[in-house]
């Protein structure tokens, strides 16, 4: 290999928005092929909405500012618009014992009680009934691609707050573009649920997607593509997806919005959060790799 050339296209990338943290990222990332990227803030927006909210008890208003008073220790992007709905009903009362369920939600303590935001995992994995009018519910939001967020105060499930997020328009041709660039396999993962997760991966013209995915299940599909004999690229943007983005061969970050351990863990960094820069870094580096050999 030829440094020079490596060092000028890096120094290229740069100037592109692409931060690539060494020549030996660079040279892996010319021999990507198969490239996973996780669904909510990499091929989302990231900045989603309340678009419904619905109360099975006590009041909306109650349910909201104790559900925010959590949320608002948490840098998820389902958070901030729960929070500043919240914020227009009142003021949002201090959480404490605040604890992050990866994949799954928050909880925490105001006034003594117990609030617990997040999908049916965190509700099941605390004995939480989900009852059946509850769960029609989800399915219908679900079917219609919104994320519906379950608040439970106490024991009890009180309401759930729907969230969509809209996709990126640099997504929607996303995955031609990668495979101009000599990518075979595009794959998508989330923790978000199955009927939420065909909508967009078909939407997207993704090869193959998984849904309810756990951080850990990430670095297991990561491993399971590798064992298929691909250099495997992983784009994320969240704490959760630091593992798997350690697991790849080419870990690759959104910058801006990414959260600093995802930028940190990563080995590439997709500055200005611009995910047409992926397949702009992936052809770059094939390119110079080809020259240099
Ligand atoms: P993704 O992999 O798509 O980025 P995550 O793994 O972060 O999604 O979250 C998966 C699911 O867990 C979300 O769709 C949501 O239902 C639930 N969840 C996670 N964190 C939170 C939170 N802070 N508040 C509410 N729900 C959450
Ligand atoms: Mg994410």
């Amino acid at each position: 290999a030829t440094p020079v050339s490596i060092v000028a296209a890096t120094g290229n990338a740069a100037r592109h928005g692409v931060l690539i943290k060494g020549g030996e990222h660079l040279e892996k990332a010319g021999r990507i092929r198969a490239v996973v990227l996780d669904k909510t803030g990499t091929l989302t927006r990231g900045r989603p909405l309340v678009r419904k909210v619905r109360v099975w008890r006590g009041s909306e208003k109650e349910m909201l500012l104790k559900a925010a008073a959590v949320e608002k220790l948490s840098g998820h992007p389902l958070a901030k618009p729960l929070v500043e709905r919240a914020e227009s009903l009142g003021k949002i009362p201090p959480a404490e014992n605040f604890q992050v369920y990866p994949g799954c939600g928050v909880t925490g303590t105001v006034d003594g009680e117990i609030i617990r935001v997040g999908n049916r995992r965190l509700m099941q994995e605390a004995s939480i009934p989900v009852p059946v009018d509850v769960e029609n519910y989800l399915a219908g939001e679900e079917s219609a691609g919104r994320t519906a967020v379950l608040v439970a105060i106490g024991e009890e499930i009180w309401g759930a707050v729907s969230i969509a997020d809209g996709i990126r328009d640099e997504a929607k041709n996303l995955v031609s573009r990668l495979k101009a660039a000599g990518v075979r396999k595009v794959v998508m993962l989330t923790g978000d649920n199955q009927r939420v997760a065909r909508a967009v991966a078909r939407e997207l013209g993704m090869d193959e997607y998984q849904a309810e995915v756990l951080p850990e299940g990430k670095v297991e599909a990561i491993r399971r593509l590798k064992q298929e004999g691909l250099v495997v690229a992983m784009v994320g943007d969240g704490i959760n997806d630091a593992p798997a983005l350690a697991a790849a061969d080419v870990g690759i970050a959104m910058g801006v919005a990414g959260t600093d351990v995802a930028m940190e863990t990563a080995d590439i960094v997709l500055m200005s959060d611009r995910l047409d820069k992926l397949p702009y870094a992936i052809g770059l580096s094939r390119q110079t790799l080809k020259n240099i050999q």
